[in-house]
């Protein structure tokens, strides 16, 4: 029989799981607190359970840790890159990153990622399987217990398209926000997505109080579908309507990110295109220098270009920041970790 994912579990299926093998309910409560509050990685450390019960609990549950492979840590900002094994073998990313407001934490939603993005590494084998809502847990736990400080903000901006497995980042999102686990507050998670329309109005459907990401990129079809594949999917009016949907039924503002790729979607009228969308929605924009990828062509737009891109936006009155290059010295770009390894 195969065992049942039990960091994957809710407070209450877990209770379920409980009385379907005789055990009381509050041992759920004990059980649940074991995992996502002290962190426990193993059945061994819960002790004020019986032995029993643990010997039972091991025998029925796999309870998943990641073991981190390697861990690389930048010498002038403290980021500090993760490889994760998971229990099969397979290899995902996460980052910890320290800010004056709190400590945050980017993490994977998939093993791979079949959304084809051309400048991207996590996309290059495409995908291998979903997360499973312990596993993308498991990679705050673990940073969490590595660092010994607590994670105030997570990102899912690592490998994969968390819209993509959408089930699981739902259930992931109310297991992290629960008051039985780490009781994280909804507006410090943020979930970035390539722009998948029907799983944003799904989302937007849910009311989670979330902050959703938009990889914009380009701001003509032609452009994005240039760079990204899902483009030729969803128009860049049907992306607009679907992000106002989300932002009037939750009220919360979107994120645009934007990639800056030297000659490809850095000029002037591409400043301009943004200018426009981002007015529209009231969005807030994240430019991203492009982290040149080697089996990709593509390369970073010059200091000056992307100053002078940010300073257009500001002048606009579109609110635009530049994302810090945290951890330059132990990066390549997202997902190349993984792809490096041998
Ligand atoms: N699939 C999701 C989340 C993962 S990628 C999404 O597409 O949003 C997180 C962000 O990094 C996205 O905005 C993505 O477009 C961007 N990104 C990927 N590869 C990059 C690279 N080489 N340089 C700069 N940004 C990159």
């Amino acid at each position: 029989m195969e065992k049942i994912d039990i960091k994957s579990l809710s407070p209450e299926e877990l209770q379920q799981e409980m009385e379907r093998i005789g055990e009381k309910k509050f041992r759920a409560a004990q059980l649940y607190e074991w995992m996502h509050v002290k962190l426990a990685r193993d059945f061994t450390e819960m002790t004020n359970l019986s032995l029993s019960l643990r010997e039972k609990c091991g025998e029925r549950f796999d309870l998943t840790a990641l073991e981190p492979v390697r861990v690389q840590e930048s010498r002038t900002d403290g980021t500090k890159k993760f490889l994760f094994a998971l229990s099969d073998g397979n290899l995902v990313e996460s980052v910890w990153m320290k800010y004056r407001h709190g400590n945050s934490v980017c993490i994977s939603s998939q093993v791979g990622c079949r959304m084809g993005c051309r400048f991207c590494a996590s996309t290059l084998g495409g995908l291998v399987r979903n997360l499973s809502a312990g596993e993308m847990l498991d990679q705050i736990y673990s940073v969490t217990r590595y660092t010994g400080e607590r994670v105030s903000n997570v990102v899912v901006m690592g490998i994969g398209e968390p819209l993509d497995n959408g089930e699981n980042l739902l259930k992931f999102i109310r297991m992290l926000t629960d008051e039985e686990g780490l009781h994280m507050s909804r507006r410090n998670i943020t979930v970035s997505t390539c722009g998948l329309v029907p799983e944003i109005r799904k989302l937007a459907e849910e009311n989670l109080q979330i902050t959703l990401a938009l990889s914009l990129h380009g701001v003509t079809d032609e452009k994005r579908r240039e760079l990204m594949p899902v483009a030729e999917k969803y128009s860049i009016a049907e992306l607009m309507d679907a992000c106002g949907y989300y932002f009037e039924k939750t009220g919360r503002r979107i994120t645009f990110e934007y990639a800056l790729a030297g000659g490809v979607n850095d000029a002037d009228e591409d400043a301009e295109g943004l200018i426009r969308l981002a007015k529209r929605l009231h969005a807030h924009v994240n430019l991203i220098p492009v982290n040149p990828v080697k089996e990709r062509r593509y390369v970073s737009s010059g200091k000056e270009t992307v100053r002078m891109f940010q300073k257009k936006l500001e002048e606009a009155g579109v609110n635009a920041t530049l994302r810090r290059e945290m951890g330059r010295d132990i990066d390549g770009a997202c997902g190349q970790l993984r792809r490096n390894f041998k």
